[in-house]
């Protein structure tokens, strides 16, 4: 168990083998039992459990994805028979698993990718139902639900009531050791909403921008704006702005003529001298949690010429969702910004984030952009978005975990990411990931800018290509995502069931009162009643209340308020006659026409629904990918032994070549052969690697980048991509494992290791990793409030409620679905 790398494997083995482990060890009256064979206690178990799957999670991240490289690995005999003997083990397990825990999901045995599609929904459904099974069985055993008889008590709801959540946490003390979890909890006093100046507006009426000044303007804010500088309700504000709306600026968005006229500052495109970020426990960190503090903290952004900006977001106890965190970093100050205490006075940031000459760095700042707008009524007006950079870079991957990596040599730990980013106050190991987020983006904007600028044409193609980009997600305005008349046929198409009229009668009316409470009751809809309930109910059409909530395990609070309501509306799909016609998408509903078109996927056909195009909003500008690709941080050199050599002739005489059928091979000599295929891709990185640089394994060490930027009486002069290749291939540099390399004619043969010739400068030296591995990250953990550590045995109030929010966090971010496919949503 030790081992993580054989772990995942032995685990396989043991339920493949069907000899899952009874726990039938016959008891000694002195020795008190193990929770399991080999595990002493559940936490124990539960530790090994989540580093095993960790490790698997891991392990599978490194296999090359579908439409990546998959295909082309497939192509070699030994990767494909492996991977299909691995893939059938893996489904007939999972397919054993779900009837050993008799989940009641359909796990199909289809070939192919919609096989795969369907294996997806299937095991997302099965998800679904386990983790509501846990949740429920936590909350058994903390005395929560002893009466599973289910109850109909009366519609009325509770609200701000306590409530705590939990999560898996690393502990630091441990670290480099097996990785070690705790769960640690903390109390969430009071729904955050209610402390909200201005309700939320779950209406289905189009946003309405909540700026009131524009500061950096160009052209003014409309005056219908200003009129409302001080409107006390929403609905007021709504009312006033209505017309104005529905008229002529549906997608209207306030600095979008700032964004379009924007022109880089001169230093934006220009090589940059590296700033390091310094250890976390070197710089400072304030909290920012009044007016006061976030007056000094718009004062010090106006003085710096960059700064990082992060949020962290909140989904599950909310309709749309609200930002809890905001994580800025400057050169020499990190502040974290407590929005929910802060929220109605965040527009005051808005001088510095719309003033152009302070650049603002993000990473993958899609949802960002669209989230300030939304609750804080904050717009951005340059902006370096390092996710842009790493997709203009081509690199492997596009995480910001991966940048901190490769850049800093941080290894980022994303746990936090789904954290119930509620509870106050953070958690010291809260406090830490929230701060590592922004901490060292500005070094990683220096290093990636200067990639940028280094690869690029004399135009600057690829630094001004990322900031193009980056603004044109700042001028995305905000849309509320819009639920239809037939939003209930895309999910029903999503989950591929067949149903009948009546069932998708019964599906079309839940969803809708599902819709309207989350709405009203500022819940999401997957907290009201969960997608797989959904169709529980609707599938089986139960005759009253009680069959009702047979449906559901464990029973959500909301329906279990609210059941008598949904029973009429079983019993009116019961009573519709069974018709072979089903309904059709037929577009939006006359009350939806003002808003945008959801950003759902559109509906499947099915050979029985008639199914128009609804248009579909693609967030994000597109990404054009720089050519060739270059390496962008300096990766280990390799040493090319013969048995590699030899195993790259294998793999590339493997390839049958359409003309040798005209060639008899005896004719050929071996050389002969090896010519044909010279045509062959380069050979991938090994599985599991994917360093940045596209290293060919005729590789020689890394060469500075020399001459790519020649400086000149302090000008520079800037080569073409394709000028800067040529130059890497004449001086036998590797990092022209791109394009050129692979071109024939154009490169020459391997060389030897060339010396570096000491008038080599800055660029060879700039891509070091920083290292921050010396750094003592625990001094910040003390400051923190001190962390609990959840106790099974604790039978204090307080913790026994501890397991129940997390498990239904994590479950909601999971079943929630219009997040996905998106980055964060
Ligand atoms: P990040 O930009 O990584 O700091 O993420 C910001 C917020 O996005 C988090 O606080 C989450 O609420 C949300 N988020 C990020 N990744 C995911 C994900 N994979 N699934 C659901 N929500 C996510
Ligand atoms: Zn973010
Ligand atoms: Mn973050």
């Amino acid at each position: 168990m030790a081992d993580q790398g054989s772990a995942t494997e032995d685990a396989m083995e043991i339920v493949e083998e069907g000899e899952v482990e009874s726990g039938e060890v016959t008891p000694s009256p002195e020795k008190e039992l193990p929770f399991l064979p080999g595990f002493p206690s559940l936490q124990e178990y539960s530790k090994a459990l989540i580093s095993q799957v960790i490790a698997a999670t891991k392990a599978s991240n490194r296999l090359p994805g579908e439409g990546d490289d998959f295909e082309y690995y497939s192509s070699f005999p030994g990767f494909k028979t492996f991977c299909d003997k691995m893939g059938g083990r893996a489904n007939r397990m999972i397919s054993k698993l779900l009837r050993q825990q008799a989940l009641p999901c359909h796990w199909p045995t289809s070939e192919g990718s919609d096989g795969v599609d369907e294996r997806f929904d299937a095991l997302e459904e099965a998800n679904d139902a386990i983790i509501e099974r846990v949740s429920l069985l936590l909350d058994e055993a903390a005395g929560l639900t002893r009466h599973q008889q289910p109850m109909l008590p009366n519609s009325e709801v509770q609200r701000g009531t306590a409530e705590v959540a939990s999560w898996n946490s690393k502990r630091e003390s441990v670290r480099n050791a097996v990785n070690s979890y705790s769960f640690i909890h903390a109390k969430i006093v009071e729904r955050p909403q209610l402390k909200f100046k201005h309700q939320v507006d779950n209406s289905s009426f189009s946003f309405i921008p909540l700026l009131r000044h524009k500061p950096n303007a160009k052209v003014p804010l409309p005056e219908v704006f200003q009129r409302l500088k001080n409107p006390t309700t929403l609905s007021a504000l709504i009312d006033n702005t209505k017309e104005w709306m529905s008229t002529n600026q549906a997608n209207f968005h306030p600095y979008r003529h700032e964004l379009d006229t924007l022109n880089y500052m001169d230093s934006q495109l220009e090589l940059r001298e590296l700033q390091n970020a310094g250890s976390l426990e070197d710089t400072p960190l304030s909290f920012v949690t009044t007016l006061e503090q976030l007056e000094e903290l718009k004062n010090e952004l106006m003085t710096v010429p960059e700064f990082a900006i992060d949020l962290e977001h909140h989904s599950y106890r909310s309709y749309t969702g609200f930002v809890c965190l905001m994580q800025v970093s400057t050169r020499c100050h990190d502040y974290l910004v407590d929005v929910l205490e802060l929220r109605h006075h965040m527009h005051i940031l808005l001088d510095p984030f719309t003033n152009p000459r302070i650049v603002k760095v993000l990473h993958g700042a899609d949802m960002d952009i669209q989230w300030l707008q939304r609750d804080f009524g904050l717009y951005i007006v340059n902006m370096f978005d390092t996710g842009q950079a790493s997709r203009a870079l081509g690199l492997p991957r596009y995480s910001l975990a991966y940048l901190l990596q490769y850049c800093c040599g941080v290894e980022a730990n994303k746990q936090f990411q789904l954290a119930d980013w509620r509870i106050r106050p953070l958690p010291s190991e809260m406090v830490k990931y929230a701060r590592e987020d922004t901490h060292y983006l500005l070094y990683v904007y220096d290093r990636m800018s200067n990639e940028l600028i280094r690869r690029g044409n004399k135009r600057d193609n690829l630094v001004r290509l990322v900031l193009d980009n980056s603004q044109a997600l700042c001028g995305m305005p905000y849309v509320k995502p819009t639920v239809t008349r037939d939003s209930y046929l895309k999910l029903y198409y999503k989950h591929k069931r067949h149903f009948n009229s009546q069932q998708l009668h019964c599906l079309q009316l839940i969803y809708k009162w599902r819709d309207d409470l989350a709405r009203a009751e500022d819940e999401s809809t997957g907290y009201v009643l969960p997608n797989h309930m959904l169709f529980q109910i609707s599938e089986i059409l139960p005759r009253d209340p009680q069959g009702v909530l047979a449906c559901c395990n464990p029973i959500p609070t909301m329906l279990r308020q609210q059941v008598q309501e949904v029973n009429m509306q079983v019993q009116k799909a019961r009573s519709t006659p069974l018709t072979s016609i089903l309904p059709t998408v037929s577009g939006f509903s006359k009350e939806d026409e003002t808003a945008t078109p959801p950003r759902t996927e559109p509906p499947r056909p099915d050979s029985q629904c008639e199914v128009r195009r609804v248009r579909i909003k693609i967030h994000g500008p597109p990404v054009a990918r720089a050519e060739p690709v270059l390496t962008a941080f300096k990766g280990e050199p390799v040493t090319v032994t013969k048995e590699m050599r030899d195993k790259c002739e294998e793999i590339l005489l493997s390839f049958p070549n359409i003309l040798s059928r005209f060639v008899e091979p005896q004719a050929m000599t071996r050389n002969q052969v090896f010519a044909m295929h010279s045509t062959a891709p380069e050979l991938p990185p090994p599985v599991g690697e994917f360093p940045l640089n596209s290293t060919s394994l005729v590789a020689t060490p890394p060469s500075a980048v020399e001459g790519k930027v020649k400086k000149s009486n302090g000008k520079k002069k800037k080569l073409s991509v394709r000028e800067m290749g040529r130059e890497d291939v004449e001086s036998g540099g590797m990092e022209s494992g791109g394009v050129e390399a692979m071109g024939g004619d154009e490169s020459p043969p391997p060389k030897k290791k060339k010396k570096s010739t000491g008038k080599r400068e800055a660029p060879e030296g700039e891509l070091t990793p920083f290292q921050y591995e010396g750094s003592d990250y625990t001094k910040f953990a003390k400051q923190g409030r001190e962390v609990k550590v959840f106790n099974p045995h604790d039978n204090s109030k307080e913790s026994k409620r501890s397991s129940k929010s997390k498990v239904h966090q994590k479950f909601s971010e999971r079943s929630q679905s219009w997040k996905k496919g998106e980055k964060k949503k």
